[in-house]
């Protein structure tokens, strides 16, 4: 071991930014950087959401710090099994302990690959695929269905393959509640983006179906040619899916809200479930997303990465996905947000509607260290 890759610092940083994407609701996260004694530094991070969970993150991350400090940051492995043990009477596999144990491993994959100089694509095994078709990821707010037509329409026309449009969310755009309104909203958009694109419809949490409600929207939107519908249930209702997927033949979306590998396995069994959310920043990092994107490969099903907070998250998300063979596509936003533009030199962005592999070493992007600072809470 050379003294170059032993850890000498763990920082963990709470931050909060706005997020237009999401009616510029202020949203928090809690990022994690790493240096080795030569100064080398990864930067990681924990998909946090609010600012109560970023706190929480910042004392688990502090803690784990303790189990890696003057040990070598090439051994991730070792880390991610160590953390893991270490925290198994508060809640190994769940909650803030699996965003904790994810900012800490997303950093040390990209220090790994800044000692290296290698790419954490390369790292992983390498790409399996040399481009990815890139769809938008909106939100509905506008009250006016023919507004947000004309919107979404507009970012596809950039070349995005399709648009895949939260519903319940903030704003005045009301969608999820009525069906006739929806039904015109899936019409219209389709219309308005044009016959090549594809829509994807994600339930928010406002959102609360019954089962029967479920399999009647889920046959209307099946029959006007919805690529997937995510999250009809929430997260958590095995019984209600069976039941859902042996009315329609939609593909159905989940498991963004699962905590690690095993989660994933647990809803992959009940044969529920086609397209597969997984969040590095709260999967257990990007070991724990490759583990959950492996299992998802093995049974034939669809990882799709929850790509929806920093470009620290996207950056880990473009190299997972030219990574898992399970991974067909990308979600950007394409409405500027400060977290996805402004947070690193190189975000991901698309070419005619297809992303190319990241390049440099580690996640291949620098951070803006001020803008960190200004975001502190
Ligand atoms: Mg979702």
């Amino acid at each position: 071991m050379t003294k170059a890759e032993l850890v000498t610092e763990i920082d963990a940083i709470p931050v909060t930014y706005r997020e237009p994407t999401d009616h510029d609701r202020f949203r928090s996260v809690c990022l994690v950087r790493i240096g080795t004694a030569d100064g080398t530094v990864g930067w990681g991070e924990c998909c946090t959401y609010f600012p109560e969970a970023s706190r929480a993150a910042v004392n688990l991350v502090e803690a784990f710090a303790e189990l890696i400090i003057g040990k070598s940051a090439l051994h991730i492995e070792t880390h991610w099994h160590e953390m893991k043990a270490h925290s198994w009477w508060y809640g190994t596999g769940a909650g803030i302990t699996s965003m904790a144990i994810s900012g800490i491993d997303i950093a040390l994959w990209d220090l790994k690959g800044k000692l290296l100089g290698m790419r954490v694509l390369d790292l992983l095994g390498g790409p399996v695929r040399d481009k990815l078709p890139a769809i938008a990821c909106l939100h509905g707010t506008n009250p006016s269905i023919e507004v947000m037509a004309e919107e979404i329409a507009g970012h596809t026309a950039t070349g995005l393959h399709g648009a895949k449009v939260g519903f319940g969310k903030r704003g005045e755009a009301n969608l999820g509640f009525d069906e006739d309104r929806d039904l015109e909203f899936v019409e219209k958009v389709q219309a308005a983006m044009g016959p090549d694109k594809k829509l994807m419809i994600d339930l928010g949490v406002k959102n609360h179906w019954d089962v029967a409600t479920a399999i009647r929207r889920a046959r209307a939107f099946e029959d006007r040619g919805v690529a997937w519908l995510e999250e009809p249930l929430g997260h958590d209702e095995p019984a209600g899916y069976r039941t859902l997927r042996a009315a329609t033949a939609i593909r159905i979306a989940y498991g963004e809200r699962e905590w690690n590998a095993r989660g994933v396995q647990r809803i992959l069994e009940t044969g529920t479930v086609d397209v597969v959310g997984l969040d590095p920043g709260r999967v257990e990092g990007i070991t724990g997303f490759k583990r959950a994107a492996d299992l998802c490969a093995l049974a034939r099903r669809q990882a799709n990465a929850h790509n929806f907070s920093t470009a620290i998250v996207g950056a880990a998300s473009q190299a997972l996905s030219f990574a898992c063979p399970a991974c067909y596509l990308l979600e950007l936003q394409p409405v500027y947000g400060p977290a996805q533009a402004d947070l690193v030199d190189r975000p991901i962005w698309h070419d005619s509607g297809f992303v190319r592999a990241p390049e440099g070493p580690g996640l291949g992007i620098t951070i803006n260290e001020e803008l960190v600072e200004s975001a502190r809470i």
